[in-house]
């Protein structure tokens, strides 16, 4: 979809929160929309369900995980993030339930953000491409956790006051609003996804720098120079 057909997308708010699978899953194109708030002086904060360790083909999981969460570390550095954080849920193993919902409830309380990012709460990412499963339950269970993380009612255990997200911004294929980005922008979100070395480097054998300034172009639409995201609560 041409960005001229979305919405521009919401400008006046402080805290974004960006609740994600994996390591890499906010460098895939989310990270150039991340410098540009940041350059713009807002508060993003990171956190991540799993530390990726069933990433890498070849590479066990106790030797991966510490590898993808330093890399993760300095994917944010790279767009200016400071607050990262890592859940311990396993990786390729998550599973939409009430237990991660009240979780991510919780978090969202603690964090009280203006909105919130995720990733691809959808079956696929487009025909025949099918989305991770890791990726679906975070992404619906993050929907939802939104609404609870609102209602007094349906986690009355949790210890933090109710807090109401204005808006939800997913990564899908089906954009409605488009945020504009510089291309200092796009070049720090291509040395944050660059930053994925290891991980990059077992997927393809191309430079990493070629493969994140692909990916990156792509998904920042080449010369448009804007990121796409499926905005709830709008
Ligand atoms: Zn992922």
């Amino acid at each position: 979809m041409r960005s001229s057909m979305l919405e521009l997308f919401p400008t006046e708010w402080d805290r974004a929160l960006v609740l994600m699978a994996h390591p890499d899953d906010a460098e895939y194109g989310a990270s150039a929309a991340v410098a540009e708030w940041i350059s713009q002086g807002k508060d993003i904060r990171y956190v991540l369900a799993t530390r990726g360790e069933a990433g890498i083909a070849g590479l066990p999981p106790a030797e991966s995980g510490p590898i993808r969460e330093a890399e993760q570390r300095t994917a944010c550095d790279r767009v200016g993030v400071s607050n990262l954080e890592f859940l311990d849920y396993l990786d390729g193993r998550l599973v939409e339930s009430l237990d991660l919902r009240r979780h991510l409830a919780g978090i969202i309380r603690h964090h009280r953000p203006d909105g919130v990012i995720t990733l691809n709460h959808r079956d696929s990412w487009g025909p025949r491409t099918w989305n991770s499963g890791d990726h679906r339950a975070l992404g619906r269970s993050v929907l939802n956790a939104v609404a609870d993380a609102a209602n007094e009612w349906i986690f009355p255990d949790l210890e933090e006051a109710p807090h109401t997200v204005s808006w939800t911004a997913v990564m899908s294929m089906e954009p409605s609003h488009y945020v504009p980005v510089s291309a200092e922008s796009v070049e720090k979100a291509i040395l944050s996804l660059a930053a994925h070395k290891q991980y990059l480097r077992a997927l393809d054998s191309r430079p990493v720098e070629e493969q994140a300034a692909d990916q990156v172009r792509m998904a920042t639409g080449g010369g448009d120079r804007r990121v796409s995201f499926e905005v709830f609560g709008l």
